[in-house]
C-alpha cells in the first residue's frame, strides 16, 4: 500500500534533525510491503484534505516559527477537515506549540495557530532542556515508555479535560509542572520530544504507521513486529541519560 505523507515545512521546521522521523517511518513501512510516500507542504502549497494519510511537522525556534505561522494557521479547516476524514498526524515541538491557539514568544507577540489541539502555549524565561522519558497508554492495558529529548522555552498548557501523550518520569514536559507531556487527540499526537523520536522509539513509531494506514484500511493493522535490537538499545541509552537527570523539574 502506498502511505501518503505531507511533512509541512521541511525547509523551516527541522530542528534536531527531525527529518529522522520520516527516513525511520519509510524504513518501517517498506519493511512492511509498504511506501511511504513523503510530499513537501510549504509556504503557499495547497493542503487537500483527503490526500495525506499522515501529516507531519517537525520542530524549530521562534524565528522559522514566525515565518510560517501565518500559514499554517491558515490552513486551519483544511487540517480539521483531514483529521475528521481519519488522516493521522504527528507534530514536534515547534509544530506542536503553532497546532494549539497560539505561541506567545519571548518577547510578548502571540503567533497565531491552527487550533487543532486545545492548548495554548507561553515563553518562559528558562529553557527546558534535555534526555527525557515518558510513560504512556495509547491504548487501554498497552504501556510502553517513550525516551527524547527536550528543548523549549515555550509551557504549553492543555485545556481541561484535555488528554496528554503521556506522563513525565524524568525530565519537564509541557510545562514543568503539571506532570504532563504532549497532547493526543484521537490519531493526532503533538510532543516536544525530538530525538529524533521515532527512531528511539519503534513501538511508537509503529503506532504512527499503524494510524496513518488505518486512514485507508479504516482500523489500524497489526504490524509484523521487526526485529528491532538497535532501535531498543538507542532507546535504553536515551532512558538511562533521562534517569541520570532524576525527577522532574
Ligand atoms: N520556539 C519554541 C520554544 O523554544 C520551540 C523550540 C523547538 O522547536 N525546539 O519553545
Amino acid at each position: 500500500m502506498r502511505v501518503t505523507v505531507g511533512h509541512l515545512y521541511p525547509d523551516y521546521l527541522n530542528i534536531y534533525a527531525d527529518r529522522g522521523n520520516m527516513a525511520v517511518l519509510s524504513w518501517r513501512a517498506a519493511r512492511r510491503g509498504h511506501e511511504l510516500d513523503v510530499r513537501a507542504i510549504s509556504l503557499g502549497d495547497p493542503l487537500v484534505p483527503g490526500e495525506h494519510d499522515l501529516l507531519y511537522v517537525g520542530g524549530g525556534q521562534d524565528r522559522e516559527q514566525a515565518l510560517i505561522a501565518p500559514d499554517l494557521a491558515a490552513r486551519s479547516d483544511e487540517i480539521h477537515a483531514a483529521l475528521d476524514g481519519g488522516a493521522a498526524l504527528l507534530a514536534v515541538c515547534g509544530g506542536y506549540q503553532l497546532l494549539g491557539r497560539f505561541y506567545r514568544d519571548r518577547a510578548g507577540a502571540d503567533l497565531p495557530g491552527a487550533g487543532i489541539f486545545p492548548l495554548e502555549t507561553v515563553a518562559g524565561e528558562r529553557r527546558m532542556i534535555g534526555d527525557m522519558l515518558l510513560e504512556c497508554e495509547l491504548e487501554p492495558g498497552e504501556r510502553h515508555t517513550l525516551a527524547g529529548f527536550e528543548n523549549h522555552a515555550g509551557r504549553t498548557l492543555l485545556d481541561e479535560g484535555a488528554e496528554p501523550l503521556g506522563r513525565v518520569v524524568h525530565g519537564f514536559g509541557n510545562d514543568g509542572r503539571s506532570g504532563h507531556e504532549g497532547c493526543r487527540l484521537g490519531r493526532a499526537v503533538g510532543t516536544y520530544l525530538h530525538g529524533p523520536l521515532l527512531p528511539r522509539n519503534p513501538w511508537f513509531a509503529d503506532w504512527i504507521l499503524a494510524q496513518a494506514l488505518a486512514h485507508r484500511l479504516g482500523e489500524p493493522p497489526e504490524l509484523e513486529p521487526l526485529p528491532d535490537e538497535l532501535e531498543r538499545r538507542a532507546h535504553e541509552l536515551a532512558a538511562a541519560r533521562a534517569r541520570q537527570r532524576g525527577g522532574r523539574d
